[in-house]
């Protein structure tokens, strides 16, 4: 039966995993090679950071962050490090599918309320690997093990909400796997 795009749902993709792991640059080249995927611009309330791209967040105080989320203008948010983040209300005008870099604790709340969301938690080979891409990035090696530490944490929620984890040894591999991977969540949800 074919594909009627008057009525079809949006699905949502969710990308976790730890700083460090790639999410971002494989965000980016998936949203490029997709013109049916379209990357959310989560808020935040954190100070930009250098090396955060033009685009990378919609950045606002708390008091307006506190605003939006008690008109329910979140799908899920959280506070991480003393700062909030959210994703705004997808525009139920555009049909693409949605694809949201988050961290598990608000990949938790879109499985609650969309539960045939396809999750995956992109992690590095392992934790060598991902203390030297931290430190590589700026972190101080106390920074880059605080991070592995909850990186660990989250990598055990993510398994019982059912993630799927993909390994990022390679860019090209796993953005190659992921576009497979929603391609056959399209097929059997679209
Ligand atoms: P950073 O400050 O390094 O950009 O992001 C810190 C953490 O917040 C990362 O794990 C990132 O994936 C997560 N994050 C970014 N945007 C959102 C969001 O809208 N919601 C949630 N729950 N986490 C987010």
């Amino acid at each position: 039966m074919g594909e009627n795009p008057d009525t079809r749902t949006p699905l949502v993709v969710v990308l976790s995993g730890p700083g460090g792991a790639g999410k971002g640059t494989i965000a980016r080249a998936l949203v490029e090679g997709d013109d049916r995927l379209a990357l959310s611009r989560s808020w935040t309330s954190r100070e930009r950071r250098i090396d955060d791209v033009a685009d990378a967040y919609v950045f606002v105080d708390r008091a307006t962050f506190e605003e939006r989320r008690d008109e329910g203008g979140f799908l899920e948010w959280n506070e991480f490090l003393g700062c909030f983040y959210g994703t705004p209300i997808p525009d139920i005008d555009d049909p693409r599918d949605l694809l949201l870099e988050i961290d598990v604790a608000g990949g938790r709340q879109v499985l609650e309320r969309l539960p045939n969301s396809l999750c995956l938690f992109v992690d590095a080979p392992d934790d060598e690997e991902l203390v030297g891409r931290l430190v590589g990035r700026g972190d101080s090696v106390e920074q880059a093990e605080a991070r592995v530490r909850e990186a660990k944490r989250e990598r055990g929620e993510a398994e019982q909400l059912g993630y799927l984890r993909v390994i990022n040894d390679d860019l090209d591999e796993t953005v190659a796997r992921i576009t497979s991977l929603i391609g056959e969540h399209r097929r059997l949800n679209g």
